[in-house]
């Protein structure tokens, strides 16, 4: 099975690019965003708990998240195809408890981790614009929009030395079109061959 990351500051474009990339090769698209806002929606005990770091910019609990992430693998284990992770891991304690519990489910192991690099100006005036029809309350406020970029360098961006250690991290530069990212990922997932 499959295990490929996605991770890169909010607005660099990872969520639309693992859903195309889900179609493209067949794989589940874990978004632990959209699994944290239907929580919200639905106002159960997790969602208001998430409401709660997500309206201030901050990232959720690692013990939080990862009992989700714990929730969903053994349900999505489609040993002919993978997942494609939007959002998980975000922090160095959850890339180690992604590996354990793939090893305690027997699922393999992360095969490739792609970090989206694009400069922060890029950033907020994509966040900025997507706020106007996404209906997210995190992407309204310029000081939510701050906090989830300053939190991301403080706890995510190391995830890249992370990888890097494994030899199974690729940079791509994410500060094109839709369609220019799509084709330097699906380029770079064939060449891989993942
Ligand atoms: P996203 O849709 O990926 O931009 O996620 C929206 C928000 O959900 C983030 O700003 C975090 O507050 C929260 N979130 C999503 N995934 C995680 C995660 N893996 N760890 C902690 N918080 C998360």
């Amino acid at each position: 099975m499959k295990h490929i990351i996605l991770f890169g500051p909010p607005g660099s474009g990872k969520g639309t690019q693992a859903e195309l990339v889900a179609n493209k090769f067949n794989l589940k698209h874990l978004s632990t965003g959209d699994l944290f806002r239907h929580h919200m929606k639905v106002k159960n005990s997790l969602g208001l708990k998430a409401r709660s770091y997500i309206d201030q910019g901050l990232l959720v609990p690692d013990d939080v998240t990862t009992a989700m992430l714990e929730d969903f693998l053994p349900e999505n284990d489609q040993p002919e195809a993978g997942i494609i992770y939007d959002g998980y891991p975000r922090t160095l304690q959850q890339a180690i408890s992604l590996d354990e519990l793939l090893e305690r489910f027997s699922l393999g192991f992360v095969n490739t981790a792609f970090s989206f690099c694009v400069p922060d100006e890029l950033l907020i005036k994509r966040l900025s614009l997507r706020g106007k029809t996404s209906g997210r309350s995190d992407d309204i406020d310029l000081g939510v929009i701050r906090k989830r970029i300053a939190e991301y360098y403080k706890k995510t961006a190391p995830l890249s030395e992370y990888y890097r250690k494994k030899a199974i991290l690729t940079e791509i530069n994410a500060k094109g079109n839709i369609e220019e990212i799509a084709l330097s990922l699906e380029l770079e997932i064939r060449r891989l061959s993942i």
